[in-house]
């Protein structure tokens, strides 16, 4: 494998520095360009004696500025829990549209290739199960998640513009839930929440009854499934995910049991618009890229607990 220079804007989130040291661990040389508005310093530190990283700290909504010649363009930026994009619903608009605008921008002036991080949201609350890539969804564009959904629907739309009219080099992948060491413990999102809670002794927050699903993936599957995708020749929706689907309430019950506490609930109003069920068909993933998630929720659930002990200092 040639060695790529590679511009992943969002580095310094969750998926983004994971990505990061999967690329530089492939000696690949990454400049990561983020704001630090939901990303973390902290979590791009270990990269910064490595003389193939780069951090550029910068709102991606403003013109994009790079030196030399590029491979790739990742654009991975954005807030992406519901409780960021409610407190930051106009940039979360911003940097799916005039962000996705600057960073086709700088592919097409580079000659580079693109990604586009998009999102199982694309499908809203949906009315087909499991959702493949070919689902338009079923989302409410006025509703608190509107502005995540629709900044990535449109997204889409614009990187397919740019696809068939200036002929660019594109990919989108559609990421449903993911999970693993290194997520912001106050990101709201239910697994950080879950076991933060357990480690603090407090009851688990459900919303609703708990009855509704998701399907979690672990970080190290999704990442490899996106290297797969970023190499392949292939410019329609892909999804990655792990269809493996569990109610919020087994969740609940899961991850108590992991950590060692025993189980307490308190249930909470369920979020407007909160999709009942979400589970990723995969046979598009399966066939193109050869490529099936391998860590089993249990397992990485084990890990991500163990991490964040050790962030907590509760070994
Ligand atoms: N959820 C919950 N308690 C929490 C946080 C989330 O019951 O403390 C639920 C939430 O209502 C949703 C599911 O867990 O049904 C997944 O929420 P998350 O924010 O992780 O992701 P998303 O809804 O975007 O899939």
């Amino acid at each position: 494998m040639e060695r790529m220079r590679v511009v992943l804007t969002g580095g310094a989130g969750f998926i983004g520095t994971h990505f990061t040291a999967f690329l530089l661990n492939k000696s690949h040389s990454v400049t990561v360009i983020d704001n630090l508005i939901t990303g973390k310093r902290e979590n791009i530190k270990i990269f910064i004696d490595n003389e193939d990283f780069k951090f550029v700290e910068q709102d991606v909504t403003k013109f994009i500025d790079i030196d030399g010649d590029v491979d790739y363009v990742l654009h991975f930026a954005s807030p992406a829990s519901p409780i960021d994009y409610l407190k930051y619903p106009i940039q979360t608009l911003k940097v799916g549209a005039v962000g996705t605008l600057n960073t086709l921008g700088l592919a097409k002036k580079k000659n580079a290739k693109f990604l586009l991080a998009s999102t199982s949201e694309v499908y809203g609350d949906p009315q087909v199960h499991p959702q493949n890539e070919e689902y338009w969804g079923y989302v409410n564009p006025i509703g608190p998640r509107g502005v995540y959904d629709e900044s990535k629907r449109f997204a889409e739309a614009l990187v397919m513009a740019y696809h068939k009219y200036h002929n660019i080099d594109t990919r989108i992948v559609r990421i449903f839930n993911t999970f693993g060491p290194k997520m912001r413990p106050d990101d709201g999102r239910v697994i950080p929440t879950f076991i933060m809670q357990c480690l603090k002794d407090e009851p688990l927050t459900i919303f609703g009854t708990g009855e509704q699903t998701r399907s979690f993936c672990y970080v190290t599957d999704l990442i490899e499934g996106i290297y797969r995708l970023m190499l392949k020749d292939y410019h329609y929706p892909v999804n990655l995910g792990n269809p493996e689907e569990i109610s919020i309430k087994m969740l609940a019950e899961l991850i108590a049991e992991i950590a060692g506490r025993k189980i307490e609930i308190v249930f909470k109003e369920l979020p407007e618009d909160d999709p009942r069920c979400r589970k990723p068909d995969i046979s598009k993933a399966k066939k193109m890229l050869s490529w099936e998630p391998q860590v089993d929720i249990k397992t990485g659930l084990d890990e991500t607990v163990k991490w964040f002990k050790n962030y907590t200092g509760e070994v």
